[in-house]
């Protein structure tokens, strides 16, 4: 994906944003075209989209606690999928995640591609 197109020619530049070059608004940044060669400058304007989500949990409601995919398994945090807040699965919790798991690793390993083998008659 390119970041800005280049006013002479349209090629599409990609912008270098080594040390945050490029981030800064209400600035002239100079980029030489990487196809015809032209410098031209770019103005950044930064855009932030928010998405309001319904969090019952933090309104007296309850966590939706969900197991992360933690490698290792042990390190398997609890966290909630509304507010993302985070603490350490019960043992209880964690003899279900290592269940889980460990089911969900039989069928990793079955759905590999078979084997090539030689059909027999
Ligand atoms: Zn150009
Ligand atoms: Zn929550």
């Amino acid at each position: 994906m390119s970041d800005v197109n280049c006013p002479y020619c349209g090629y599409g530049n990609q912008i270098n944003h080594d040390d945050g070059f490029g981030y800064r608004e209400d600035e002239k940044h100079q980029q030489e075209c990487s196809d015809c060669e032209k410098t031209f400058v770019f103005t950044t304007s930064i855009s932030y989209h928010y998405e309001p989500e319904k969090a019952i949990c933090l309104n007296g409601g309850d966590h939706e606690f969900e197991p992360t995919f933690t490698f290792p398994i042990e390190h398997t945090k609890m966290e909630c999928e509304l507010c993302w807040e985070r603490r350490v699965p019960t043992d209880q919790e964690m003899v279900g995640i290592l269940e889980v798991r460990s089911r969900e690793f039989q069928k990793a390993q079955k759905s590999l591609p078979p084997t090539q083998e030689k059909e027999h008659g």
